[in-house]
């Protein structure tokens, strides 16, 4: 079944048709052909039933527990290539979130931070709550962020089926002002309220929804978190969260989406896939369990040798001298006897 899925989707790479990821389509796999939604009868507990692979062991999205994370000194830069250039990109409603279509805009690329290579990034979109209490996908240390931003890439230069996708995930924090590098996009989304609807954003830069500290991040490998469940993604979490305010938040939660039973368009918020087990896989992180980061766990270390050396050379040079002062200084003590009479 995996290896089917992936001769599939890499037919499908090789075609060149975008969207190919199961937020937009579920053409993926011979069983994973349900029109899907979060809640309902084809809701998430019902993936499994036509998309066995949702219940696999190595699911997306995780409870992301600090205190458990396991410190990665080989986890190097991520490069980021194309990030800063300005570009028209087609944003659409499709029902289940909105999507802006990356590969059609032009090539940013993901490599290094301890990928196996060089990724292509496909699309992005959004996980979101009805109120600010929800809306990730992902959660640390019991927290659930409002906002939740995936971008979703193929890698390009080599096969290797556990790592075939990269995810980057972008967690958002709500603050009292606009965050004035999404207006654009939130201007956009009141353009496209219905499941369908296609805009064009002038002036994208990638860069702007992405947190300032790129080098801290957390690393597993997991799943695509909606159906087909692919098992063959790497996961990278940036630690630091992107501002979002309540109003521009309002916008995203004033999306609708047709449902499949009804047939009535419905508030589209809550997509995002409950907490899945871990099954002893183990997350990575950038920083030890203490947040010392390596470039400070090698200063530590510095001032440790240092003080060893100064010690040593104490004891070498410098108490040898003062103990010989100190013999020579109690043999010039007179010697005074006392009695009790
Ligand atoms: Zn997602």
């Amino acid at each position: 079944m995996k290896m089917q899925n992936f001769q599939i989707l890499r037919l499908i790479l090789l075609l060149n048709i975008p969207q190919c990821w199961s937020i937009f389509t579920t053409t993926v796999g011979d069983t994973c052909t349900a029109d899907w939604q979060y809640r309902g009868s084809l809701g998430e507990d019902k993936w499994s039933t036509f998309c066995p692979q949702c219940k696999a062991n190595m699911q997306s999205p995780i409870y992301i527990k600090v205190s458990s994370l396991l410190y990665a000194p080989n986890l190097d830069l991520l490069s980021m290539e194309n990030y800063d250039s300005m570009r028209d990109i087609q944003v659409t409603n499709i029902g289940r979130s909105v999507m802006l279509d990356l590969r059609s805009a032009g090539e940013y690329w993901l490599s290094r931070g301890n990928l196996p290579g060089k990724y292509l990034a496909d699309q992005m979109h959004f996980h979101w709550g009805s109120d600010s209490s929800r809306g990730s996908d992902h959660r640390v240390d019991g927290r659930q962020f409002p906002l939740e931003m995936h971008i979703v890439y193929d890698l390009m230069d080599q096969v290797k089926d556990r790592e075939m996708i990269a995810a980057v995930s972008v967690l958002f924090e709500v603050s009292s002002e606009d965050n004035a590098d999404l207006q654009p996009l939130i201007q956009a989304l009141s353009l496209i309220k219905t499941q369908g609807q296609k805009t064009t954003l002038p002036y994208f830069m990638l860069s702007k929804f992405l947190p300032r500290n790129l080098k801290r991040f957390y690393r597993y490998y997991g799943s695509l978190t909606t159906p087909p469940c692919l098992e063959t993604v790497v996961w990278t979490v940036f630690k630091e969260t992107v501002k979002v305010s309540e109003r521009q938040l309002s916008v995203f939660r004033s999306l609708t989406y047709r449902d499949n039973e009804s047939g009535q368009n419905r508030q589209l918020a809550n997509n995002f896939r409950k907490i899945q087990s871990l099954n002893g896989r183990i997350v990575y992180s950038t920083e030890d369990r203490s947040g010392v980061t390596a470039g400070a766990f090698a200063a530590i270390g510095l001032t440790v040798v240092i003080l060893v050396i100064g010690l040593g050379a104490f004891f070498a040079f410098a108490w040898p001298k003062y103990k010989a002062k100190k013999m020579r200084a109690e043999d010039k003590q007179p010697i005074v006897e006392t009695s009790i009479q």
